[in-house]
């Protein structure tokens, strides 16, 4: 299970509405935060979220819109003696800049807070045990930008009746079947195939950040439970994307369709256009879209 806050959802201007970049995903009593825009620290406030259990943030790039926020993030959890390590994974090129900006303040090595950077390479990024994250290479303009895969695995749970039935009594035997183990029972073997159900909820959640292209993405984003992706033009403005390094709507939900995803977020949204136009854009190619607003909260 994966819960994700949308901290803010604009592109690179603000608006009334909509804050910088900025994503916290829950999962598993952790909390990873998924780029941070100027202004992330109140938005983590106003969501409730607060910054509890804040030590993991996930960089797709360096564009300012994406990483203003962390030197204030970090002046506050200075401020509240937070003594947690604060790790920072992003592309090798995002992360000098990070440390530049960081160093720029406050001198190489002496942020408010201990920080580690984490160099991201194709592959995985952490294995949590109850979920994992990988990254993937993402094309938008001079950046190294990434895009993050979440995975829970699917477990398998007994089942009771063929328990009963086959006499395992309570307790550490079912933990054995559980855990795959077979079983001997009065002579007779029990294999775990025989009392464990089907698969049962595994989720796969995929974070795009800014990017040129949906080319090579889409064996990324393959059958996800749910794809968060910029969509910050319309195709009417194609060209304009293309130059600016986005997406469009259709673009974005074409890729949806292409790797068979259950739901498309849109976010990174321009002022230059209405919601409703973004999405009427994107629900003709993929119907299940929804465009993000600041402060929504989904669980998958
Ligand atoms: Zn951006
Ligand atoms: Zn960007």
């Amino acid at each position: 299970m994966f819960a994700l806050t949308f901290l803010g959802t604009s592109a690179s201007v603000p608006s009334a509405e909509r804050n910088h970049p900025a994503l916290l995903v829950e999962a598993a009593g952790k909390r990873i935060l998924i780029d941070c825009g100027e202004g992330t620290q109140r938005q983590l406030l106003r969501s409730g979220a607060g910054f509890r259990r804040l030590d993991r943030i996930l960089l797709t790039h360096a564009h300012l819109d994406h990483v203003l926020g962390i030197p204030g993030l970090f002046s506050t959890l200075g401020l509240r003696q937070s003594a947690d390590v604060m790790t920072i994974h992003a592309g090798p090129g995002t992360l000098d800049i990070v440390a530049g900006m960081l160093a720029g303040l406050w001198g190489a090595g002496r942020a408010p807070i201990a920080v580690a950077f984490a160099p991201l390479a194709e592959g995985s990024v952490i294995d949590a045990g109850e979920f994992t994250i990988d990254c993937f290479p993402v094309r938008h303009r001079d950046t190294d930008s990434f895009g993050f895969v979440l995975q829970s695995p699917a477990r398998r749970h007994l089942l009771s009746d063929r328990l009963a039935a086959l006499g395992v009594p309570d307790g550490p035997m079912r933990g054995e079947l559980a855990a795959g183990r077979p079983l001997v029972i009065a002579g007779r073997t029990i294999n775990p195939e025989d009392v464990l159900g089907p698969p049962d909820g595994g989720k796969k959640l995929v974070v795009v950040g800014d990017t040129e292209t949906t080319d090579g993405l889409s064996r990324h984003v393959a059958d996800a439970d749910m794809l968060v992706i910029e969509a910050t033009f319309l195709d009417r403005d194609a060209d304009t994307a293309r130059n600016y390094g986005h997406l469009t709507a259709a673009e974005a939900a074409a890729l949806a369709v292409a790797g068979n995803v259950g739901q498309l977020v849109l976010t990174h949204m321009s002022g230059r256009y209405q919601d409703d136009e973004i999405l009427a854009e994107a629900t003709r190619i993929f119907p299940k879209t929804r465009i993000a607003t600041d402060f929504d909260h989904i669980v998958i």
